[in-house]
């Protein structure tokens, strides 16, 4: 029964789709709805506008409700989970009854279910997620037992159909779903992403007010955790064309940004990646780092090696908590830790020099603060931190003092992490170790 894809009769311009993920697991908030998020990012990158994004339960009446309402406006719906082999799996009877198909016994994916399952007992309910609904696309599923489906509704809209673990989800839209509605969109997707550290989102948003006007490409920002990314997306006709439009605004943003912007990539996703770029830049000059870390407990080691490749630029890192340790380890004069306090701005400079002395390194960070909730002190608040960075001929100390929104004993930590690595990118290209005027 294997059917053709359907072919494109109606010619679309704007392709509106809707997902529909389907499973109690996710109303009650047990399963994170994974599946459509990364389904609406492929779906992005070959022209479908994602309008619409649903979460029922397995309940048949509930679903064949959000089906008809999704039916009657988008030109693409797409249901994730239920079509395993239980009693909760409803998914394929209620969208072949509201979308008027019969199911009928689909004899490829009934041997591939048979093969499967070789040498092992099979249960009869196993055969039901053969059952497809008459005449449609059969998406293979190379990970798992239950094949998804494409076809069109009596009302002729697309319907398809994907299994619920991701394991099997993922592959099946990026190998055998994406490929078949390609065909139905003329035009695709390109975006950059812009990464920027120590500027706010206000000073970001004017100075790219008219680039954030642009509706092809666009330029959307986001905030995170003391970064702020600007997000251009372009749409062409082909992606070759949609990444250089992207690239040319991109450089627009850049320039606007200055010494803030970090990196400009193809990750979309809201995570940090200074780390990468500080691995990047320190690789590509054969530079070495080492740390030395009080408030911040091994974060900065942490997040640099987490970036494969890490080992060829990080020395050593040490974690120094009691002032013996600084004293003894790092060499910091007892003096200075008596006299200004083991939260200041002598004392992180002398963790910096004596931790670049300690280990060779072309570079020596040294970091101490109060990440609280505790410890604080009208002089010397929660939140503060002193950084410094030292090359060997210069060390530049920030002081860092978090607003009172950042004030979590995760968020000092991750922030003075975030600027320490900063620094050393503004250390090792050059930059003003200062804080920008923004
Ligand atoms: P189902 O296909 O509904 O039988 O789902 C099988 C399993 O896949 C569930 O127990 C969940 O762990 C997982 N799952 C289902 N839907 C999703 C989804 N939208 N995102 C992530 N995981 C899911
Ligand atoms: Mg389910």
């Amino acid at each position: 029964m294997k059917g053709p894809v359907p072919g494109p009769e109606r010619k679309f311009r704007e392709l509106k789709a809707e997902i529909i993920s389907v499973g109690t697991e996710l109303l009650l908030g047990h399963t994170i709805d994974t599946d459509a998020a990364y389904l609406s990012q492929e779906l992005a990158v070959i022209g479908f506008d994602v309008l619409h994004r649903c979460t029922v339960g397995d309940n048949r009446g509930r679903l064949a409700e959000s089906l008809r309402q999704a039916l009657g406006r988008s030109d693409l719906v797409v249901l994730i989970g239920g079509l395993g082999p239980t009693g909760d799996d409803l998914t394929k009877e209620t969208a072949a009854e509201v979308c008027g198909k019969h199911l009928v016994m689909d004899e490829e994916s009934r041997s591939r279910i048979e093969s499967y399952f070789r040498g092992r007992e099979c249960g009869e309910s196993q055969w039901k997620q053969a059952m497809l609904p008459e005449g449609c696309h059969v998406l293979r599923n190379d990970f798992g037992t239950a094949p998804g489906c494409l076809f069109r509704s009596g009302g002729g809209c697309l319907v398809a159909l994907l299994p619920g673990p991701p394991s099997e989800c993922e592959p099946m839209v990026r190998h055998v779903l994406i490929p078949a509605l390609r065909r139905y969109s003329d035009s695709v997707i390109a975006s950059l992403m812009v990464r920027t550290f120590g500027i706010g989102e206000g000073a970001a948003a004017e100075r790219t007010a008219d680039l954030m006007q642009s509706e092809n490409p666009t330029v959307a920002p986001y905030a995170k955790e003391s970064e702020m990314f600007l997000r251009v997306t372009a749409k062409a006709a082909n992606l070759q064309e949609a990444e250089s439009m992207c690239r040319a605004m991109a450089e627009q943003v850049a320039a606007r940004l200055g010494h803030c912007v970090y990196d400009v990539n193809t990750d979309g996703s809201s995570q940090s990646c200074l780390e990468q770029t500080v691995v990047r830049l320190l690789r590509e000059r054969g530079l070495t780092v080492s740390f030395a870390e009080s408030c911040t407990g091994g974060l900065l080691a942490k997040r640099l090696t987490d970036v494969p490749g890490a080992s060829s630029v990080l020395h050593m890192s040490f974690v120094t908590y009691a002032n013996e340790a600084k004293h003894q380890l790092l060499g910091v004069p007892w003096e200075l830790l008596e006299q200004y306090g083991a939260v200041s701005e002598p004392v992180a400079r002398a963790m910096a020099e004596g931790v670049r002395r300690v280990s060779g390194s072309s570079i020596g960070v040294g970091v101490t603060g109060i990440a609280g909730p505790d410890g604080g002190t009208p002089e010397k608040p929660v939140g503060l931190v002193y950084l410094a960075v030292c090359d060997g001929t210069h060390t530049w100390v920030r002081r860092m003092n978090a607003p009172a929104r950042f004030k979590s004993r995760a968020s000092i930590r991750f922030r003075a992490a975030s600027t320490a690595l900063d620094l050393v990118r503004r250390c090792v290209c050059g930059l003003p170790m200062e804080e920008e005027p923004v």
